[in-house]
């Protein structure tokens, strides 16, 4: 335990930075000089324009975006992208292609439907979404506005550890759960997203990095808000955005500078996630991943133990010993471990000692 804080594995909202908590807590009332906290401000001002700008700088450096993409700061959450997504970009031959590998592809998947004609170009469903597909499994049709996939499945635990190529139709990809924790190629997307609450900040917000060529052709009927365009050209306030999360993005941008960039988070998510994954794996089938070993994910670390009833004892017990969140998705079950970038090594090495001694403690 450091300070009176627990270690937090929630999946989303999740862990910030103690440094970027305390720096927030310092500006929150008086915000360098300005006689007012950052949430008191008008997003017009001259001191609020200075914030925003500088968070732009930084994202575009750390994330290192291109200068032919836009970066927009919208509300709305992720799941807002899967409808604006689909209006905006679903523009010329109305069809995309979807793939299926969890839980939040599959809603991404439904919600285009509504706009479009989607093609399924893979779904790991009747395999209980254990893995990432292969290049050549994928079904991509030459038609399709775009294709759509989710880079790291929060819920079942899994990564594509390589980007899908799509020849010349722009590629879409849900980066919610693995934006900011590991070095990319943006200039291989037409659209990247996330929401704001895992890697980035607090909940509220999404972050969209769109290519240039792709703004400008929504859907007729799409709402004005939804437009990528309009947020384009009134800068993500075409109304008042979430003036708070862009803030608290730009400190956490810092945190990420100073801890090496991405690959400075790509070499802790490595370390972290392999301590765990080695524990489970030399348990003598106690603790069990069930996905394939090329396919997990680095932030989120799934494993059962070997009865429901252990699995509740687990969880009642993590949170005495100053653990909280371990409970798998309702929807899943089992444990699961959120371990993004915020997380340090000696969360795991908690996490791990606890996982030796009740293991011990609770023979099969
Ligand atoms: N995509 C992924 C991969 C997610 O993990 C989540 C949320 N956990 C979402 C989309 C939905 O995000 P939001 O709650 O910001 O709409």
């Amino acid at each position: 335990m450091k300070n009176d804080r627990i270690f937090n594995f929630s999946a989303g909202p999740s862990e910030l930075p103690l440094e970027v908590l305390q720096k927030a807590a310092q500006e929150m009332t008086n915000f360098k000089g300005s006689g007012m906290g950052v949430m008191e401000m008008s997003h017009r001002s001259k001191v609020y324009d200075g914030i925003f700008k500088e968070t732009e700088a930084k994202f575009r450096e750390v994330f290192g975006v291109p200068n032919n993409y836009k970066v927009l700061f919208l509300q709305g959450g992720a799941t807002m992208q899967f409808a604006q997504i689909p209006m905006n970009l679903m523009n010329k031959n109305k069809k995309a292609d979807y793939i299926v590998t969890g839980s939040f592809s599959g809603k991404a998947k439904v919600e285009a439907e509504k706009f479009g004609t989607v093609q399924v170009a893979y779904s790991g469903k009747e395999e209980g979404f254990t893995r990432i597909p292969k290049q050549k499994e994928l079904k991509l049709s030459p038609d399709a506005d775009y294709v759509h996939y989710c880079d790291n499945n929060t819920i079942v635990g899994t990564k594509w550890n390589y980007i899908p190529d799509t020849g010349d139709i722009p590629l879409v990809c849900d980066m919610s759960s693995c934006i900011l924790s590991e070095p990319i190629d943006v200039s291989k997307f037409g659209l990247i997203y996330a929401g704001a609450q895992k890697n980035m900040g607090p909940a509220g917000m999404a972050v969209v990095v769109i290519r240039e060529d792709l703004i400008g052709e929504a859907q007729s009927g799409t709402p004005v808000m939804l437009e990528y365009e309009t947020m384009v050209k009134a800068d993500s306030m075409y109304n008042t955005p979430n003036t708070w999360a862009i803030y608290v993005l730009g400190l956490v941008l810092d945190w990420v500078k100073s801890n090496g960039g991405t690959k400075g988070m790509q070499k802790l998510a490595e370390q972290r996630s392999q301590r765990l994954y080695d524990f489970i794996d030399n348990s003598e089938g106690y603790y069990k991943n069930p996905n394939e070993k090329d396919s997990r994910s680095k932030m989120n670390v799934v494993f059962r133990l070997p009865s429901e009833e252990l699995e509740a004892k687990f969880v009642k017990e993590s949170v005495a010993a100053d653990m909280s969140n371990l409970k798998g998705h309702r929807s899943v079950g089992g444990i699961r471990a959120s371990i993004y970038n915020a997380m340090p090594v000696e969360g795991v090495e908690a996490l791990v000692d606890f996982m030796k001694k009740f293991k011990e403690n609770n023979p099969v």
